[in-house]
């Protein structure tokens, strides 16, 4: 029987509050049970997510991984760490992680090019991307092959990187939102989060580190570290932060027949003046599509809460179908929306990883549209900031939230 010598009692072991199920948030907690210095009987860890994990962009993106994505900090970590991580744990199986070649079209849609095209011209477009139409395009390039792009279903990779964190023993979901955080007395080191339940994935909370007075009531929860990671929601709960969010449509289609493993990004003119860019992204079993972000819509209460414009989706599906006769014989199985996380800061393209000026709260946030991409190298790096205090896979000195903004209670808070 263990003593209590050599099981700590629950209380005294460092709580580490992380806030957000997304990509980020998931992966620093896998990372952190997957360092040295991390142990369950000295370590636990609470992810708290509002609706469900990978319920926003995390789960809702395209998926591409490429050595030529930014910031150049993180970008080859995090590469690298994708291919160990397929590797280990079989991600062609489980999150269909593979390489794949990225090409872009350019292609003329207007009408005053349709009546002059008499005839189709051979662009030369490689033989085995066979699922696009040649005779719609004016030009073609190839962007990168398979030695430095590949990709993954964020979802799926997503939730098998949870289960594996979760396996530690040492990490707890629960379901339920972050209303705000609690600061010391003097305001220079954060102690809690107080958060409106909605569920709870089971056994994770304790009553000593949760006061409550009904579960229907705010809670609060005590935290030795507290990491946000709410991705476009950063600036709910952390006002000074220049982190926003930007919606996006995507659609999924299942295509007539399988298709050959290709990111394709489009140019198509409409008219003078006038051009539409979806992106092309054949996985496995399914091909993805998505347009540009929309221009400014306030980001919403919760990811159960955005707002999907028939029109937009209705539009991908137009020009897929008439990029490729295969998406345009396809079934559609989603349509959907979702927010990139942006940082608003001239002089970076974020993210924004490692401390903040608070004591105890740290921030993981503003991947813009590389996410996924940098997600792991993310994880690994906060994990060596949170339990070394410094990171040592990669220098991330210049995406220093400290750099960007001053945090701490509000005046009067
Ligand atoms: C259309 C589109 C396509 C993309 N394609 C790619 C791609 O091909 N490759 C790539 O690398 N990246 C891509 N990205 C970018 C990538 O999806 C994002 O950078 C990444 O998902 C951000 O992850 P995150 O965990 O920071 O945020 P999110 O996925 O938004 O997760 C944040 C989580 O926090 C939760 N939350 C919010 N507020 C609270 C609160 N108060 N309390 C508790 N929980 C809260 C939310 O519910 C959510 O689950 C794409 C993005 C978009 C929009």
């Amino acid at each position: 029987m263990p003593t209590s010598a050599m099981v700590p009692p629950e209380d005294s072991r460092t709580h580490i509050i992380v806030v957000g199920a997304g990509i980020i948030g998931v992966c620093t907690a896998y990372y952190l049970t997957r360092h040295p210095k991390f142990s369950p009987e000295t370590h636990r860890i609470t992810i708290i997510e509002s609706t469900r994990p990978a319920s926003g962009a995390s789960g809702k993106a395209g998926g591409l991984l490429a050595l030529w994505a930014f910031p150049s900090q993180l970008v080859p970590l995090s590469f690298k760490l994708h291919e160990d991580l397929a590797a280990m744990y079989d991600g062609a199986e489980e999150w269909s992680y593979r390489r794949l070649q990225t090409v872009s079209v350019e292609g003329n849609l207007s009408k005053s090019a349709r009546v002059s095209r008499k005839k189709p011209v051979d662009i030369g477009l490689p033989p085995d991307l066979d699922w696009v139409r040649p005779d719609i395009l004016e030009s073609w390039s190839a962007l990168s092959g398979t030695d430095s792009t590949a990709q993954v279903h964020p979802y799926k990779f997503t939730m098998f990187m949870l289960r594996r964190a979760q396996e530690s023993g040492a990490v707890s979901l629960v379901l339920g939102k972050v209303l705000k955080l609690n600061y010391s007395g003097v305001g220079n080191a954060v102690e809690s989060v107080v958060y409106a339940p909605v569920g709870s994935s089971g056994d994770s909370m304790s009553s000593d580190s949760v006061s409550s007075a009904g579960s229907a009531l705010p809670k609060v929860l005590r935290g030795d570290k507290i990491v946000v990671t709410v991705g476009p929601w950063t600036s709910r709960l952390l006002p000074t932060c220049p982190v926003s969010g930007l919606r996006a449509h995507s659609i999924t289609i299942t295509p007539s027949r399988p298709v050959s493993a290709y990111a394709v990004f489009t140019e198509l003119k409409l008219a003078k003046g006038k051009y539409i860019s979806p992106e092309i992204y054949a996985r496995k079993d399914e091909v993805y599509i998505c347009g540009e972000g929309d221009n400014y819509v306030e980001v919403p209460e919760t990811t159960d809460d955005v707002e999907v414009l028939k029109e937009r989706c209705e539009e991908l599906v137009k020009y897929a179908g008439i990029i490729s006769n295969e998406l345009q014989g396809g079934r559609i199985t989603r349509r959907q929306a979702c927010y990139l996380p942006v940082v608003d800061v001239p002089s970076t393209s974020g993210p924004l990883i490692g401390p903040t000026n608070t004591q105890n709260l740290y921030v993981a946030s503003g991947h813009s549209c590389w996410g996924i991409n940098n997600a792991p190298g993310t994880g690994k790096v906060m994990a060596e900031i949170l339990l070394d205090g410094e990171a040592k896979s990669a220098d991330v000195s210049s995406l220093d939230p400290r750099r960007y903004f001053v945090s701490g209670p509000l005046p009067g808070e």
